[in-house]
């Protein structure tokens, strides 16, 4: 889609880009243009860039969309692109700006335990060098080589956010561009802040539409000294998730409580090609212990095993090396791949108040057979995040995915009625853009367009993600 509004690329503005990138951060070459065409949206819907630009600093950045937005070019912010709704897809064509040189790690503060980084850092590289200096950065999606800014971007969760929050609780300050090419720092090396408007938090999330990130300062943490993995098998869903806010009492709170139904645990069972202890119950819960000490977590997760057991536990398996510790969490990091390779799929991640899980799952399955869609649910127990994955195998595929439209609008018309939203991490990209009208007050849409417009008075910067504007 290129949009009357917005000017062309023309082969004079790759040269003016060359001249400010220099010519090895610019590329118009076709092949290059497809591979930044797409994220990790599970149906693709390919969009090509007219020019690919990879800054290495700010100030490139800076001039970049300044440039950009004097001419009316459309410009899409890209990470790893290991997204999953479409957000860093240039669907408006123009440039797509990749921060991926911006890769360095620029302090690791061991005193007041912060680390300042570029936004094309991944998480992977940034665990490791965290780590060789004794400390931790909690933050645990599923996907070790997303970036730090697309992280802060979509305003990232995971598997450790029972206990230390999602990435906006993690974040300290932030460097950032404006679309017009304003440079403007927020927050700093401290915790508190009553000092005007959180302008920090605002671009926390806002999916690249606001600003282009250019430097995070991540708050950090020691490393625990003992992890413990949980797997709990239950008869039913309802007692698994009934047992969540009593294990949230208990005295250590987990880093993460996962649900999933015996479904799931058979899919990735066969991608894996290995057995899941218990793989026979019904439903599951997964449940990540941190602790100081062996006694520490070995009380706690006694404490945990008695409350799931009061609330109908058939068994706990705790496994007994780190090997086999790796292995159960890796069998769950597998699950989005396991449900890609079976065939078509794709995904919801709707979140609503923990104690609606049951209820949501429960809707979520009439919906299925209502629309006689399989439809697979896992997920954040501890959080109310639920992965949503209608699946396409065995179907016509153009008849499934003329299908799901109608699928995911009463998939998050359910979440919405149970006090939820669309989005609890995912981000809505294009992808989801068109489901928050139902689900949103109208209020809040116009004000976020306000917001938008604010920022970016040209429309420039990732349009046509979150939402439309008229
Ligand atoms: C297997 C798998 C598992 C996943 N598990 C999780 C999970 O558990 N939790 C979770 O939250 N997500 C998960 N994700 C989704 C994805 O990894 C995250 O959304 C991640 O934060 C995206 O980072 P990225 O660098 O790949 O961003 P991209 O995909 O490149 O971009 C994502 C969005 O951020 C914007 N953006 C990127 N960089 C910047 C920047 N510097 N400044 C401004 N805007 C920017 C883009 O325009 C786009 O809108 C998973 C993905 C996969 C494939």
């Amino acid at each position: 889609v290129i949009d009357a509004k917005y000017t062309k690329v023309t082969s004079e503005l790759v040269e003016t880009l060359k001249g400010i990138a220099g010519s090895e951060g610019v590329s118009a070459d076709e092949e290059e243009r497809e591979k930044y065409s797409c994220d990790e949206m599970s149906i693709p819907k390919p969009h090509l860039a007219e020019v690919i630009v990879k800054p290495r600093d700010t100030a490139t950045v800076a001039r970049v969309l300044s440039l950009a937005n004097e001419k009316r070019i459309p410009v899409t912010p890209r990470g790893s692109g290991t997204g999953l709704s479409g957000g860093c897809v240039p669907i408006f064509g123009g440039i797509l700006l990749s921060l991926e040189r911006m890769n360095q790690i620029l302090e690791i503060d061991e005193e007041n335990f912060v680390a300042t980084v570029e936004p094309g850092v991944i998480l992977a590289d940034l665990y490791e060098a965290v780590e060789g200096c004794g400390l931790y950065y909690p933050l645990y999606p599923g996907e070790s080589s997303a970036s730090i800014g697309g992280n802060v971007a979509t305003n990232a969760g995971g598997m450790r956010a029972v206990k230390y929050g999602v990435t906006r609780q993690l974040v300290l300050g932030l460097e950032a561009v404006l679309p017009t090419g304003e440079i403007i720092s927020m927050g700093g090396k401290f915790v508190k802040s009553s000092t005007g408007y959180d302008l920090m938090q605002l671009l926390i999330g806002s999916e690249g539409t606001l600003g282009m990130i250019t430097k995070i300062m991540l708050k950090l943490t020691t490393p625990p000294k003992r992890r413990e993995v949980l797997f709990i098998p239950f008869n039913s869903l309802y007692d698994a998730i009934k047992a969540v806010p009593d294990i949230l009492k208990h005295k250590i709170l987990p880093v993460g409580i996962e649900f999933m139904e015996r479904d799931i645990i058979s899919i990735v069972e066969g991608y894996i090609n290995r057995q899941i202890p218990f793989h026979d119950y019904e439903a599951f819960l997964m449940i990540i212990l941190e602790g100081e000490t062996e006694e520490e977590v070995y009380e706690a997760a006694d404490g945990i095993r008695e409350i799931c057991m009061n609330n109908g536990a058939v068994d706990t398996f705790v496994p007994s090396s780190e090997a086999a510790k790796r292995k159960l969490l890796d069998a769950r990091e597998k699950f989005y791949h396991a449900l890609k390779h079976l065939g078509p799929m794709d995904i919801a991640d709707v979140v609503v108040p923990r104690s609606q899980i049951p209820e949501f799952i429960k809707r979520v399955k009439e919906i299925s057979r209502r629309h006689q869609m399989p439809i697979i649910a896992y997920g954040h127990a501890g959080d109310g995040n639920v992965h949503v994955h209608p699946l396409g195998k065995d179907m016509d595929r153009d008849e499934w995915e003329r299908r799901l439209p109608r699928v995911f609008a009463d998939i998050y018309q359910a979440g919405a009625s149970l006090g939820g939203v669309i989005s609890g991490e995912h981000g809505l990209g294009f992808e989801k853009k068109g489901y928050l009208t139902a689900t949103m007050d109208e209020k809040l849409i116009i004000l976020m367009k306000r917001i938008k417009r604010a920022f970016d008075p040209n429309n420039i910067l990732n349009p046509g993600k979150i939402f439309d504007l008229e």
